[in-house]
């Protein structure tokens, strides 16, 4: 058993049995086992034909197995199911559906361009032709417009697009993947690979289904109900830094919503300017005594308002999220390293991990001191529960970076002893990933989030 596991995990803390996870290795081999067998339904509709068209065709069906899979899927990866946010964590699912988007974009334009090729040389017809022919069939027009959909989202989501667009704006282009994948879904069953085996269409439409479902269960129906349950309000928003504020919320039966330090929440502020959009944020202290609390660095113009929220704001949280807890603790000593914002959900951590005096380090990066959110509740957990905090101050450019591997090693010296949990920008957590593997501290014991979107 990791240690800390099963343990009250503080003051305040209740959980006794730990609600299920899914690992990313039963996700995978799931997936896996999902996907070889579709792919053997499709081997064994093969028929041998050394014909062009019949090539063609064969390749489009594999093509079109494959990405309707595959955008199946990526969907279940954003339903936000509890067992499999805690057990594979939000960021490392957003990674796998950003990496695997891409290849279920690839696969569908592979499809729809070999199923075109295929109908052009069977009926012996030039592209043009072809391609109007194929845009006659109903199915075949919609499944055409859902991939021209899937196609807009993909360009918004490449880099050099998202980066000059809003979130909100990625946003709701992405929202049209339902609308494209619920339309490619109509000309599926009606394909070779499915018409004549009513087993295989009931089973596809099933997987459909069963997707939809955990995604309006999960993203619709269980914020509304916890909404209604716990009625969450803004008690009071406080300064922490000139551009860091903290803020206190209060609620019903909040112990049930079983939140372990190092998670997040999804929270809704409904307020007239913040109500459509939910933002990610840490919890900065354990939840305790019907209040939760979030440490807000202003960054925007979301973060600005959340600034300016009024005492008694009514709140829908959706969660808690991610898996970088005291459950993937694997070493009795533990080095928490924070950058910047990423204070956050160390900060719970610091006060929470299990740990007898010297088995706990925090190390708080950042670029001068006055840019350390919540420093005196750090040094008054270090001080009660004899830990360490070490504040690494200055530029990360230059000779004088204050964070190296052999700094590292000068501060903790048994480094490669330790689980490190890691918190920070996407930049300073791939930098300190460097680090870490330079001071020789296995892979397998970092323990990271990333708070990117
Ligand atoms: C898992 C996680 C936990 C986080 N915890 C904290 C925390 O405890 N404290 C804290 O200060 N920040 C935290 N963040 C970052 C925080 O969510 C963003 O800084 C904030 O949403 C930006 O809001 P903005 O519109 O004011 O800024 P903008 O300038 O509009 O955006 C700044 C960055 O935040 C991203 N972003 C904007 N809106 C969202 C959204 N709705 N969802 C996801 N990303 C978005 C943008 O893509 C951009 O990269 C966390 C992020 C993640 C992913």
């Amino acid at each position: 058993m990791p240690v800390g596991e099963g343990h009250r995990t503080g003051v305040g803390a209740h959980r006794t049995v730990a609600p299920p996870r899914i690992s990313p290795h039963v996700l995978l081999f799931a997936l896996l086992f999902v996907g070889g067998t579709t792919f053997g339904v499709w081997t064994s509709q093969i028929r041998p034909s050394t014909r062009l068209a019949a090539l063609l065709a064969t390749a489009a069906h594999l093509t079109g197995l494959l990405a309707g899979l595959g955008m199946l899927a990526m969907l279940l990866l954003m339903t936000r199911v509890p067992a499999v946010e805690h057990g594979i964590g939000a960021d490392t699912l957003a990674r796998w559906h950003a990496r695997g988007g891409r290849t279920v974009i690839l696969l569908t334009l592979a499809h729809a361009g070999l199923a075109w090729w295929a109908h052009s040389a069977y009926n012996h017809m030039g592209p043009v032709d072809g391609l109007l022919d194929v845009l006659g069939y109903p199915a075949l027009a919609a499944a055409t417009f859902g991939c021209a959909l899937l196609v807009a989202v993909a360009v918004f989501s490449a880099r050099a697009v998202r980066t000059r667009v809003s979130h909100e704006t990625w946003l709701r282009v992405h929202l049209l993947t339902y609308v494209g994948t619920a339309i490619a879904f109509f000309h599926q069953p009606a394909g070779p690979d499915l018409a004549g085996a009513p087993v295989l269409a009931w089973l596809w439409t099933f997987l459909h289904v069963q997707v939809a479902v955990l995604l309006l269960w999960y993203r619709v129906v269980v914020p509304l109900c916890a909404l209604r349950r716990h009625d969450i309000r803004v008690v009071r928003v406080y300064d922490e830094t000139p551009d860091v504020v903290s803020v206190l919320m209060t609620g019903r039966g909040l112990a049930s919503l079983d939140a372990a330090s190092g998670q997040f929440f999804r929270w809704r502020f409904l307020t007239r300017r913040l109500w459509w959009t939910s933002l990610p944020f840490s919890v900065s202290a354990p939840v305790r005594d019907d209040t939760l609390r979030i440490t807000v660095k202003v960054v925007g113009a979301h973060t600005r308002r959340v600034k300016r929220l009024r005492p008694g704001t009514r709140v829908l949280a959706t969660g808690p999220f991610g898996a970088m807890t005291a459950r993937r603790r694997t070493r009795r000593k533990v080095l928490l390293i924070a950058g910047g914002i990423g204070i956050t959900p160390m900060r719970a951590l610091f006060e929470t991990l299990p740990g007898e005096p010297g088995d706990i380090t925090l190390l708080y990066r950042a670029s001068d001191s006055a840019q350390l959110a919540l420093r005196e509740e750090l040094e008054e957990i270090a001080w009660r529960r004899s830990c360490r905090v070490h504040y690494l101050l200055g530029s990360s450019r230059g000779p004088d970076n204050p964070f190296t591997s052999a700094g590292l090693r000068r501060l903790v010296p048994d480094i490669g002893e330790h689980d490190v949990y890691l918190c920070g920008s996407p930049d300073m957590a791939r930098a300190t990933l460097r680090i870490l593997r330079r001071a020789g501290v296995p892979r397998g014991q970092v323990h990271a989030e990333v708070f990117d979107a």
